[in-house]
């Protein structure tokens, strides 16, 4: 069999081939029952049992505690930069550590619902830098916190969620984990929400994870479509209204797919997590090994999972993507707001992959000498 390319796009992203391969063997006939899953009622057993087990398998990877709710909703991360101040803000002061494009973007949005105040920012090391906590602005009486915890187009990610409760506050912390959700253990310890979109590390886009502290439901504002109400897709199983089923059951492979990942004696979320550092260490210290490529992050704050880099010559931009695309190096284009290259190496992406993309870095960067 043909072996695939390597798909570094940011998102809509790479899914396990094997994921792809029992959907496809799925597609027609699921489980002898006649119907493809897109074709299932969500009501039927049938369906209801492919979301069982992906919410179960999912709680289980990533140790989700008894008192949070687990809901599949639709809207996507941008989507949610409402949701959630529509359910969380009691239309009140909230907090916003701005760290790269989005949770720019969701501190823009919340101004609709509530009152916005930027506890930090690292706009002045142009999104390159994290704030240390221990310096933030906290606002007393704050309803959340909102942090981006992996910020996708600038490869920022906070390598320990901050502990409020240590610095003095009881202020819930909501972090939007789209771009590395299931990369890496969640410390619930210190989350009262956790929203990510699908379409990076679980499965298709129109899925929209939301893990939630069963105290922070039922204080949803006036305005908030009932479909959006956190509360009441709680109390329906995620069922209120037509969840994005195809996606769900997408996902959920993903989730089965996860727990058999092993890395030595590690299984899962862990043994994922170890490959991802693998990943990352590789091609981060071949790009700071190099005179030819840069990146331009803290190493204390580098994102295992998107990896923004330029070449120092950027008229060679052009051939470098022509001669990877060449090779099956798909999708390292960077950003248009940040420009240069991006190479995000999600959970689908094996290191046999990462080694691959170094390989023709040094390549291409031989050849240009
Ligand atoms: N947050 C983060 C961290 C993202 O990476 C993205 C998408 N790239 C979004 C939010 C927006 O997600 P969506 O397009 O699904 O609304």
């Amino acid at each position: 069999m043909q072996q695939r390319p390597y798909n570094f796009s940011a998102g809509p992203a790479a899914i396990p081939e094997e994921v792809l391969r029992e959907a496809a063997s799925e597609m027609l006939d699921w489980h002898g029952s006649g119907m493809g899953v897109m074709e299932m009622s969500h009501r039927g057993k049938e369906f209801i049992s492919i979301y069982e087990r992906a919410e179960a398998d999912l709680r289980e990877l990533l140790a989700v505690p008894a008192n949070y709710k687990i809901l599949f909703m639709q809207g996507g991360g941008l989507g949610e930069n409402a949701i959630v101040p529509l359910n969380l803000s009691r239309a009140g002061t909230v907090d916003f550590v701005v760290t790269g494009s989005w949770s720019q973007k969701s501190i823009k949005e919340a101004a609709r619902y509530c009152q916005p105040q930027l506890a930090a920012s690292n706009a002045e090391s142009q999104h390159t830098t994290l704030p240390d906590p221990a310096r933030w602005k906290l606002s007393a009486g704050a309803s959340y916190l909102h942090i981006c915890s992996n910020e996708t187009i600038h490869g920022v990610e906070f390598q320990t969620l901050p502990d409020l409760k240590a610095l003095g506050s009881d202020t819930p912390l909501v972090i939007d984990c789209s771009s590395h959700v299931a990369s890496r253990p969640i410390d619930w310890s210190r989350v009262g929400l956790a929203f990510a979109g699908a379409q990076k590390n679980l499965g298709p886009a129109g899925l929209t994870l939301v893990i939630v502290r069963e105290d922070l439901l039922g204080h949803a504002l006036k305005a908030c479509p009932s479909a959006f109400d956190y509360q009441t897709v709680a109390e329906h199983d995620s069922m209120f209204n037509t969840p994005p089923t195809y996606g769900i059951y997408i996902a959920g492979l993903t989730f089965q797919w996860l727990k058999r990942q092993r890395e030595g004696e590690l299984a899962g979320i862990a043994a994922m997590e170890q490959r991802n550092r693998a990943k990352a260490e590789l091609l981060y210290g071949y790009i700071d090994s190099s005179d030819f490529y840069v990146n331009k992050v803290s190493p204390d704050c580098r994102s295992r999972m998107n990896v923004p880099f330029f070449l120092r010559d950027e008229s060679r931009n052009d051939a470098f993507l022509t001669g990877a695309k060449a090779r099956g190096l798909l999708q390292l284009k960077g950003h248009k707001s940040v420009g240069g290259m991006r190479a995000s190496i999600y959970n689908a992406m094996p290191l046999a992959g990462v080694q691959a993309l170094v390989a023709y870095m040094r390549e291409f960067a031989q050849t240009q000498a």
